[in-house]
């Protein structure tokens, strides 16, 4: 089966090593069990027994220092498809511990893409005692708008500098051994990234700015002396060490929703199962098996295009950016996902959905976070957008790229270059893949593809209208919906011909059904946008679209599938 589970877990290609310490993490949550993880929720307990094990286990220092700083042990790389299993484990127990691990993951970023060498060594020293990191970008006036950073490092005239200023929302920066901080220089008005040290005299942790185990900080720098040995980059580097970051850490953000809705699933169903009305579970409702088969295939769907986006993650190379696609998607479609999971669980079990002593009460929660952070779903779609008109029309040529699970490190992750130039990055056909399925709902999928392209044809050749819809992001985010569901269905069915085991033509179709009806609901919403024009209205009427009905179908997915894990997994008490 595709989804985790904690009692039968056997990665499929992890090497020895990695599936250990992936096996060590499930133990240390199974042992601390559901009672404890519910009460630390509860009590804002700060995640010091988790990061003690991660110290003695060295896993961050595994984990997240390339193979270039690891000496040479066994288990030290950069390697996106472990990093993914880790994601997905810790937040299958809870965001926080996932979170502690992003933002270190956001803090290594500038040091391991900078070119300060003392700063690289010493950050792998700082790993291997169990350090933790942060990433202090946003401020608290202006967020993550860059342009308007005020976090100031002013010439002391003998060749240090004073930083001033204080940085809002920022993970770990409480206890991380170095804080990755952008900021600007007063003279030239450069980007710089700099390294600060919370132990360090003129840094004040001024607040918490959030009400849960995480410290999500407000960090002040009261003229803090930074030396060149602190600077990670300056300039054009600076800059695109910043969004290359992000770039790196977004990706995690969908795998934290497959942990937490995987978790979620198997307490929903299982609640569901169990919970007898009017003499019969609640599970013999249609209804129910309905909102439990999309929430499946959904779920599915969600981990099955994460993991084929780990493969161009990997495979990425400055001639091959087609994860600067899929990477936005993995951190913008399947998080919202994510959240479309939860409601439909929640819908099932009702009033359980609250109760303290479930995993689903902080799941209703912290579903929320992922689509918010790093990026506003706007923000990522908007970026998506300026992919269209390549995806479509101006397809690349390149080697085939298989499912990357090798143990080795993802280099170009820190080497990922300039970040512009994205209007000509292209990607491979996307007929490609659809053209190998006949199934009768992939093929009305298919279909609202076609009319998509028309759509958009007769679209830019309304030059007037294209001008005044170019601009308008309202238009846009609504278009670029459409325009997602082609890409997520393609890498879909890419994954499911490398693993034909974990995507069964049922389980294919199944999914290709929510894929028909989502297509449906965006063409209705683009239909209603005030400037669309009578011929796009025409078009996006054809695009609206029934999948075809097959009730056996549904009943074997039912059965075999959803029905299946009913008392499949539940957490330790
Ligand atoms: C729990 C938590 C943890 C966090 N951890 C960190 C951390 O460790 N380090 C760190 O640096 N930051 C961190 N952040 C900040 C986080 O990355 C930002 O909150 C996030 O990027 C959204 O920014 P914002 O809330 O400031 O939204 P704003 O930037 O204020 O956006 C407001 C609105 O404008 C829209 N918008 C903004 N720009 C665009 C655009 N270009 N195109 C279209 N629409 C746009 C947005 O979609 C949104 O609807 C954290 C935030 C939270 C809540």
């Amino acid at each position: 089966m595709i989804l985790l589970n904690p009692n039968s877990y056997a990665p499929k290609d992890l090497d020895a090593t990695s599936a250990d310490l992936m096996r060590k993490t499930i133990a240390f949550f199974e042992a601390k069990g559901k009672t404890r993880l519910k009460k630390d929720d509860r009590e804002r307990v700060w995640y010091a027994d988790f990061l003690e094990f991660v110290a003695s286990e060295k896993i961050f220092a595994k984990l997240l220092t390339p193979a270039a700083y690891g000496k040479g042990e066994d288990g030290y790389r950069w390697d996106t498809f472990r990093n993914c299993h880790f994601s997905e484990i810790t937040a299958f127990y809870a965001l926080h511990y996932w979170y502690t691990w992003q933002v270190t993951i956001l803090g290594l970023g500038p040091i391991w893409m900078g070119t300060n060498e003392g700063a690289k060594t010493r950050t792998a020293e700082l790993l291997r005692e169990g350090g933790i990191f942060a990433f202090g970008l946003s401020e608290r006036a202006h967020g993550a708008d860059l342009y308007s950073t005020e976090m100031a490092l002013s010439p002391k005239g003998d060749g240090t500098w004073s930083a001033n200023g204080s940085k809002y929302y920022i993970g770990n920066a409480n206890e991380a051994a170095l804080v990755s901080t952008f900021a600007k220089t007063t003279d030239g008005g450069e980007f710089v990234f700099f390294a600060a040290q919370p132990k360090k005299a003129g840094y004040e942790l001024v607040q918490n700015v959030v009400n849960v185990q995480s410290y999500v900080a407000e960090y002040r720098l009261h003229d803090v002396t930074i030396t060149e040995a602190d600077i990670l980059s300056k300039g054009q580097d600076a800059w695109d060490s910043a969004l290359n970051t992000v770039n790196v850490g977004k990706f995690n953000l969908g795998w934290a929703s497959i942990g937490i809705c995987t978790h979620a699933f198997y307490e929903a169903i299982h609640h569901a199962e169990h919970r007898v009305l009017y003499g019969k579970s609640v599970t013999h409702f249609p209804h129910v098996r309905q909102l439990l088969v999309d929430a499946y295939c959904r779920l599915v769907a969600m981990k099955a295009f994460a993991r084929r986006a780990a493969d161009y993650m990997r495979a990425a190379s400055p001639e091959d950016r087609r994860y600067l696609l899929y990477n936005p998607l993995v951190k913008m479609k399947v998080t919202t996902q994510g959240e479309q999971v939860i409601d439909l669980l929640w819908d099932v079990i009702a009033a359980k959905g609250f109760e303290k002593d479930t995993y689903f009460e902080i799941a209703t929660r912290d579903i929320r976070a992922l689509p918010k952070l790093e990026g506003t779903v706007h923000v990522n779609m908007a970026l998506v957008v300026k992919f269209m008109r390549n995806y479509f029309f101006n397809p690349g040529t390149f080697p085939e790229v298989p499912c990357v699970t090798e143990a080795r490190d993802d280099t170009f992750l820190f080497h990922q270059g300039p970040t512009k130039g994205l209007g000509k990055i292209q990607f491979h056909d996307h007929q490609l893949a659809y053209a190998k399925v006949n199934l009768p709902t992939v093929s009305v999928f298919k279909e609202q593809i076609e009319v998509l392209k028309e759509f958009l044809i007769a679209s830019a050749g309304d030059v007037e209208t294209a001008a005044v819809q170019g601009k308008d992001i309202d238009f846009l985010l609504s278009l670029g919906e459409v325009f997602t569901l082609v890409a997520y269905g393609q890498l879909l069915l890419e994954y499911r011909e490398l693993h034909p085991e974990d995507v069964s033509d049922d389980l294919l179709e199944q999914i290709f059904d929510f894929m028909v009806r989502d297509c449906s609901k965006f063409a209705l919403q683009l239909f209603s946008k005030p400037s669309s024009t009578p011929k796009q209205m025409e078009l996006c009427q054809k695009m609206i679209r029934k999948p075809p009905v097959d009730t056996a179908r549904f009943d074997r997915i039912w059965n075999e599938h959803v029905h299946a894990l009913r008392d499949a997994y539940e957490m330790r008490p």
